[in-house]
C-alpha cells in the first residue's frame, strides 16, 4: 500500500503529487559487489493542501548508518551558523544547549562545546536554553511530532534553532534530486515558520547561508518571551505550486541531459568516471537509468564506501587514488559543493588533462 494516507504535518488527506522519481532503492544503503539488487520504494512528492507542507507521501526506508567522509563545506556551514548566532546572543556561553542530531554529520556539538556552552545530549537533562537541529527534523516521520519534542525540549525563554534545506533553494536551483527516501518533509522557509508559530515559537532571526545553494536557518523563541516592541523577521514567501510543477518537468529534461552527455561522451571514446557517491548522487543516476556501461565508477573518499556499488545501478565506488590511476578525461562530480575541495585534493586529475564538471552544469539552471 502506498497511498498517501495523510499529511505528515496537519493530517489532512487532501493534496496533490507534484512529482514522481519512480521507484528508487534507499540512497544510504550501499551494497556490496554480490549482495541482492537493494529493495526499491516509490519516491514521489506530494503537497498538502491543508497545510502546504511538500513531503514523502509514501513510507519511505529509513537512512541506513552514515557513511559519508564530512565536506568541508558542511564543517565550514557550522563554523559560520555558530559564529553568527554566538555574534547575535541567539546562543550564550555558560548556557545549556541540546543537539538533535542528523544521521548524515553536520554536528555543532564540538562547536557549541568550545564556544563554552553547556551542551547536553538527551531528554533527562530537562529542558535547556538552546535546541540545536542541523538537517534532523526532515527524518522525523511524524513532522508535528517532531517539531514539537523540539519545542518541549526548550525552557522558557530558550532558543530554537532550526538548519534545513528550504524547499525555495530546491526549486530554485532545480534540485529535484535531493529528494532522497528517509527525508520525509520539504518545507519552504513560509511553511516552517507557520509551523514552528502552530508550536508556541516566533521566528527571531534568519539568515541563508550559501551551502547547498541555500541553506536556510530560522532561530525561533517562544511567543511568551518576546519582547512587546519585537519587529518581525522578514521571511520570503511560500513556493507556488506551478514552481512545483516546473520543478517535476525539469526531471525529464536533466535526465535526458545526463545521458546524453555519457552517450556522446563513449561515443567519443572519452572516459568520465563520477566522482562523489553521494545519496543525491542514487536518484539523478537511478532516474536516468545510467549504468556502468555509461559511467564504469564513481570515486568516493569515504572508505567506508569503496568496494561497495551505487545502489540501483550498480557501478563500483572507487579510492580517489583509483580515481587518478584510470586517468579519466573528465570527473563528473555530483556534490558541486565539493569543487574546490577536490581540485585542490587531487591536483593529478587537471595536471593529467582531464576537466572536473559539476553535474548542475548538465542540469537546467533553473526552474522557475
Ligand atoms: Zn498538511
Amino acid at each position: 500500500m502506498t497511498s498517501m494516507a495523510s499529511c505528515r504535518w496537519c493530517g489532512s488527506p487532501h493534496g496533490e503529487a507534484v512529482l514522481d522519481l519512480g521507484l528508487q532503492p534507499a540512497c544510504d544503503d550501499f551494497p556490496l559487489p554480490d549482495d541482492p539488487p537493494a529493495p526499491v520504494h516509490p519516491l514521489r512528492l506530494w503537497a498538502c493542501d491543508g497545510c502546504g507542507l511538500v513531503q514523502l507521501p509514501d513510507r519511505s526506508p529509513v537512512p541506513q548508518e552514515p557513511r559519508a567522509v564530512e565536506p568541508a563545506a558542511l564543517t565550514a556551514h557550522a563554523r559560520d551558523s555558530v559564529g553568527w548566532a554566538l555574534e547575535r546572543g541567539l546562543l550564550v556561553p555558560g548556557t545549556s544547549a541540546r543537539e538533535f542530531g542528523s544521521p548524515h554529520g553536520g554536528s555543532w556539538v564540538h562547536l557549541l562545546d568550545t564556544a563554552g556552552l553547556d551542551v547536553r545530549d538527551d531528554d533527562r537533562a530537562g529542558p535547556v536554553d538552546a535546541v540545536i537541529d542541523v538537517f534532523g527534523l526532515m527524518h522525523e516521520e511524524d513532522q508535528r511530532a517532531g517539531l514539537r519534542r523540539r519545542a518541549d525540549a526548550l525552557t522558557p525563554h530558550g532558543v530554537l534553532v532550526l538548519v534545513f534545506p528550504p524547499l525555495e533553494t530546491v526549486v530554485e536551483h532545480g534540485q529535484w534530486n535531493a529528494v532522497r527516501h528517509g527525508h520525509h518533509a520539504y518545507p519552504s522557509t513560509a511553511v516552517a515558520a507557520r509551523q514552528l508559530a502552530e508550536c508556541g515559537l516566533t521566528v527571531v532571526a534568519s539568515v541563508l547561508h550559501p551551502l547547498y545553494g541555500g541553506t536556510r536557518l530560522l532561530a525561533a523563541r517562544r511567543d511568551g518571551a518576546l519582547p512587546p516592541d519585537a519587529a518581525p523577521v522578514s521571511l520570503p514567501d511560500d513556493v507556488p505550486r506551478a514552481a512545483l510543477t516546473v520543478l517535476a518537468e525539469s526531471v525529464s529534461a536533466g535526465v535526458t541531459a545526463l545521458r546524453t552527455h555519457l552517450q556522446q561522451a563513449a561515443a567519443a571514446g572519452r572516459r568520465v568516471i563520477g566522482y562523489g557517491a553521494a545519496s543525491r548522487a542514487v536518484p539523478l543516476l537511478v532516474a536516468a537509468g545510467i549504468g556502468p556501461d555509461l559511467l564504469p565508477a564513481v570515486a568516493d573518499a569515504s572508505p567506508a564506501k569503496q568496494g561497495r556499488v551505487i545502489p540501483g545501478v550498480g557501478m563500483p565506488v572507487i579510492g580517489p587514488a583509483e580515481l587518478v590511476a584510470t586517468r579519466p578525461d573528465e570527473v563528473l562530480l555530483f556534490l558541486p559543493d565539493l569543487l574546490d575541495e577536490v581540485r585542490s585534493g587531487l591536483p593529478e586529475v587537471e595536471r593529467s588533462g582531464a576537466r572536473w564538471l559539476s553535474v548542475e552544469a548538465l542540469l537546467p539552471a533553473r526552474t522557475g
